[in-house]
């Protein structure tokens, strides 16, 4: 386990259990009275035929965790509670769960479940996730923030408004100056007074990947000149009451307290100006950014790692916004924040199946055909029993070369090329002692799954969810279902070009051999496309329990099937298939001179073929050997 860092990445929530599989303590590290769950036994219990009662999902496999996300609700009110408390800060922390991190239904109301005695709320940036937020937070507090944010028409305006009419603490977030005309029109035609937020462009800049849109030319919020126009017409309307929040954004995962520091108190500036132009300001929106550790390095290096925990970004926060608003004399505002990233990460795994892609030797040449095929080539064979690997390589790079030239004018047989091949893999094998770096080739699309991965370079811990107490003999690389050139993973967390890895058998024999995707459960899944038309992940919800393996599994659903996906891009697969069914009829219940064959048996088979064919998830079907 300690080969994969988990204890660094995955505590409080994962950890390796003594017979060698991933256990999940779902409330935090303190479970008790119940026991921890077995990843395995989860996997087992859903995709098993014999013990899923029939349920038997599909690979890949996302397997949520809600305890956990309540743990994350719950650590981070914690935090920011803490931080109020002990600094003597003036008003309280009232956050939000920007729903673009994942919008799935099920997780959004588990939050504003969970966060209800927090008056925790929703953040939306599009015209869906405004209807989607209002119908979720139906259920949670009435005080609870619905933060409308991103670039707005008059529909999305009217949206809005419409969520205050419906007595939902609605705050309309302007991004762009011209969105205060459709404020101030539709809030006179619909007869309700709006609660206007301002987005500033802050001059302090995130640095990593994630802050590439941030700092004075980033693409969302308004210039100081902008601000200063907005608060003039506001007044002009008669209807600077209504502004009352300031907000910003600087990118995810803000990799050190001192930016959080720098940022937070220039918005906090922004904030007493405002104050001090006559607003009605009551809240300060610091955005997302807080980070979490996905190497365990605590470094903050890359984008993978910030260096501070849950509390320290909160202190940091509190204390910034208190600083400032003391030296002017203003009073301290409700702190919001928008963090999406820390809250949902840590509660979903996604597992996928991984078969090793090693090709029994092209040949494997016999001692005398050894000295045979290597006695025309001496300096080889001379570098090999001298045991220089240097040299070695460059001969057999040279002899690979010379052949395949030799192939290509027609000289040299296929069988011959074939010993040549077994020859030169049975020299590599012989200087290097054991195989270099493997491709695993991995169930997974990494378009769908892990888009991230392939857009900036964002690297998640992977780790197969069994075999911890068994030493990996291997090292490995991915290679996804997709496209050659970029549907590869290759590198990893701690810098690594390879992960240590079982040796295994090709998909179906000698047992599955599966991986965990964690920290995932962010952006991932709301962002992945169809390239390939690989889709959607099964999905199970896993609460812990009394039960017998500590867990009950309270919801299951198979991944997109080839249907959905079809229809994602415009074919109509119950046409599809009745075309499909007709041209079966036509070429197998006939025979050659249009007459009907007695025995239909084969196009029934091929009916049910195909019927299966687009019920089933487009992944490969894969049976434990
Ligand atoms: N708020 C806004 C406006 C965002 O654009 C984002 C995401 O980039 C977030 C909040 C969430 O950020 P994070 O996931 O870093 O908490």
């Amino acid at each position: 386990a300690s080969l994969y860092g988990i204890d660094g990445w995955g505590a409080p929530y994962f950890a390796a259990n003594s017979s060698g599989n991933i256990s999940v303590s779902p409330h935090g590290s303190n479970t008790l009275p119940h026991q921890d769950i077995d990843l395995m036994n989860v996997v087992k219990s859903v995709t098993d035929p014999k013990s899923s009662g029939g349920l038997a999902l599909q690979f890949p496999l996302i397997v949520r965790f809600p305890d956990v996300l309540k743990h994350r609700v719950e650590c981070l009110n914690s935090a920011f509670d803490f931080a109020v408390k002990s600094q003597e800060y003036g008003s309280h922390y009232q956050g939000v769960f920007p729903v673009k991190c994942n919008q799935d239904r099920f997780i959004v109301e588990d939050i504003v479940n969970f966060g209800s005695p927090f008056r925790f709320g929703l953040e939306a940036g599009s015209k869906p996730e405004i209807l989607l937020a209002m119908n979720c937070l139906c259920k949670g507090n009435p005080d609870a923030f619905l933060i409308c944010n991103g670039f707005k028409d008059a529909e999305y305006v009217s949206l809005a408004l419409l969520g205050r009419k419906l007595a939902f603490n609605t705050m309309i977030v302007l991004e762009q100056e011209h969105e205060l005309d459709f404020v101030i029109d539709l809030s006179k035609k619909m007869n309700v007074r709006p609660v206007i937020g301002l987005r500033a462009k802050l001059r302090t800049k995130q640095t990593n990947h994630y802050g590439s849109n941030s700092g004075e030319k980033g693409k969302f919020g308004l210039t100081s000149a902008q601000i200063v126009r907005v608060v003039a017409k506001l007044r002009e309307f008669g209807m600077l009451d209504c502004l009352q929040l300031l907000h910003f954004h600087i990118g995810s995962q803000i990799p050190s307290t001192s930016l959080v520091s720098d940022g937070v108190s220039e918005a906090a500036q922004l904030y007493c100006e405002l104050v001090r132009l006559g607003a009605n300001m009551r809240v300060i929106d610091v955005g997302g950014g807080l980070g979490i550790d996905y190497d365990g390095s605590k470094s903050g290096e890359g984008h993978i790692s910030v260096a501070y925990t849950l509390l320290e970004y909160a202190e940091t926060v509190v204390a910034s916004i208190r600083n400032v608003c003391d030296r002017r004399s203003v009073k301290h505002p409700v702190i919001c924040s928008e963090s999406g990233r820390a809250t949902v990460s840590h509660h979903s795994v996604l597992i996928f199946e991984a078969a090793s892609d090693v090709k029994p030797m092209a040949h494997q040449p016999k001692p005398d055909e050894i000295q045979f095929l290597l006695g025309g080539e001496e300096d080889l064979y001379a570098a090999v029993m001298r045991g220089d690997q240097e040299k070695s390589l460059l001969y057999v790079e040279q002899l690979k070369k010379r052949c395949v030239e030799g192939f290509k004018d027609g000289v040299l047989s296929i069988e011959q090329l074939a010993s040549v091949d077994g020859l030169c893999e049975w020299v590599l094998k012989a200087i290097n002692g054991s195989d270099p770096v493997q491709a695993y080739n991995i169930n997974l699309s990494m378009f769908t799954s892990t888009p991230d991965y392939w857009v900036c370079g964002q690297l998640f811990p992977i780790v197969p969810i069994h075999k911890l107490d068994q030493k990996p003999e291997a090292r490995g690389v991915f290679s996804d279902l997709t496209c050659d050139s970029d549907g590869r993973i290759d590198k990893f967390i701690g810098g690594e070009s390879s992960l240590p890895l079982h040796e295994i058998d090709s998909y179906g024999g000698g047992g599955r051999y599966l991986l965990g995707l964690f920290l995932g459960g962010s952006y991932e899944e709301s962002m992945g496309g169809l390239h390939n038309l690989f889709g959607g992940p099964s999905v199970v919800r896993v609460l812990q329990s009394d039960g017998p393996h500590g867990f009950a599994v309270t919801r299951a659903v198979p991944g997109q099937s080839t249907s959905d996906v079809l229809r994602a891009v415009q074919h109509e697969p119950e046409l599809m298939f009745e075309t499909l069914k007709h041209r079966a009829e036509e070429v197998m219940r006939t025979k050659g001179g249009g007459e009907e064959v007695e025995d239909d048996n084969e196009y029934k088979n091929v009916a049910a073929c195909l019927d299966r064919s687009f019920h089933n998830m487009p992944y490969l079907a894969t049976e434990e050997g």
